[in-house]
């Protein structure tokens, strides 16, 4: 039986996973629970939708992660799992680069797990579950954050007292594997604008962007938390503080609805009353449906336009994740709003579905590219365990 190293992915509604034979290699087996507490479903190669069993919205998290191993057991064929490799999405000041997970790693990330409520407790419980799968199989931790060490200090600071800033409320930034992966893959599309001043806007349901000048990260869009920067499929995006405090004291909110409210119930969800799904809010004839798209596009420029003095203007614009790959009415929604900045969009090459979709006179290139996350995470899982 081959060796296979397994990647797992353990988003806020989702558990992606995928195993690869060797680094750069393609995956043999890719598969993803989505729609966990809501309506899961399972997909993976070869495999039949009910392979799992019968997944309902009281299936937890932790569950699904029992469930994809066990599935895993049951089909050698696979491959045997000799490492496991884990998006992570806080390392918090202490983790940049992945590390191997140790007892002193997990104890250090589990109290990062209140800056990032709805992802890290997951991402942790997959590598615990793991744990009580194989003891011994070495595990690695990516982090999101880790690619956003580059930031110039003053691009990390908020206008907080010092002693604040010093005990690490800054901006860390997110999506960072994503980000690596289209940094990593830029000379091939770009050109000489690869190592420029490039901006790569990360649209999913999280979303997020990173502007970058020689394919390193100099600001990005979310901060200290996942929650700010753009509008989201659930969450709220970037807010004046001072709703916080109205939630709190004018409308007597507790903290915990509060945090429901940002996190779950805000974003195109709440805005179109209609579906966090972009989609889904495409095909729907509600206005506000509408609405909310044109919110999602004008936001979207306004955050870009935030960063650019931090890079000195632009020279191209990547649109990658879910959102960005897919949908021609948001990268045409979100560039009608850069025109100014010399953005001229290619309506038939948008449409299309083209990589390069901005006009030969364009004075900023605008492309397409597909992230993979996982296969930076495999990357940096052979340079740790072999
Ligand atoms: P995440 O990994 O953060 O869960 P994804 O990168 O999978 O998210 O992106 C999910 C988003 O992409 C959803 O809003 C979904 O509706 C949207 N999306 C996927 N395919 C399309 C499409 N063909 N057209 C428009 N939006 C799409």
């Amino acid at each position: 039986m081959s060796d296979v190293q397994l990647v797992m992915n353990a988003g806020s509604s989702s558990l992606k996973f995928a195993a690869y034979m060797a680094k750069g290699d393609k995956p043999v087996l890719k598969g993803k629970v989505s729609g966990i507490r809501r309506a899961p479903e399972f997909s993976a190669t070869g495999a039949q939708p009910d392979a799992l069993g019968e997944l309902t919205a009281d299936t937890t998290h932790d569950e699904m992660v029992q469930r994809v191993l066990g599935w895993l057991t049951a089909h050698p064929e696979f491959g045997d799992v000799t490492a496991v490799g884990h998006r992570v999405v806080h390392g918090g000041r202490n983790f940049s680069k992945p590390v191997l997970v140790t007892d002193y790693v997990l104890a250090q990330l589990t109290e990062l797990e209140p800056l990032a409520p709805s992802h890290q407790p997951h991402n942790l419980a997959a590598i615990r579950a793991v744990r009580g799968w194989k003891a011994d199989l070495p595990q690695v931790a990516c982090f999101d954050t880790g690619f956003h060490a580059s930031q110039p200090k003053l691009n990390r600071m908020f206008g907080l007292p010092r002693k604040l800033t010093d005990q690490g409320v800054i901006r860390y930034g997110f999506h960072g594997l994503s980000y690596e992966y289209i940094a990593r893959i830029l000379p091939r599309h770009l050109g000489e604008n690869a190592d420029g001043r490039v901006v790569v806007a990360h649209l999913g349901n999280g979303a997020s962007m990173c502007a970058m000048t020689g394919r390193r990260s100099v600001a990005t869009t979310m901060a200290f938390s996942a929650l700010d920067g753009l509008v989201m499929g659930r969450r709220c995006g970037s807010l004046d503080p001072g709703v916080l405090l109205y939630l709190q004291q004018g409308l007597g909110m507790t903290i915990g609805q509060i945090e429901t409210l940002l996190y779950k119930e805000s974003g195109l969800l709440g805005v179109s009353g209609v579906s966090n799904a972009m989609q889904l809010l495409q095909d729907s004839p509600a206005p506000e449906a509408s609405e909310a798209i044109e919110l999602f596009c004008l936001r979207a420029a306004q955050e870009l336009a935030r960063m650019l003095p931090c890079i000195g203007g632009l020279d191209a614009l990547v649109f990658t994740a879910g959102i960005g790959e897919n949908s021609a009415r948001v990268r045409s929604g979100i560039c009608a709003h850069l025109g100014w900045l010399g953005v001229s969009l290619s309506s038939d090459a948008n449409a299309a579905g083209e990589e390069m979709i901005s006009r030969p006179e364009s004075s900023v290139q605008v492309c397409v590219l597909p992230t993979d996350e996982e296969s930076v995470i495999v990357g940096h899982m052979h340079d740790i365990v072999g």
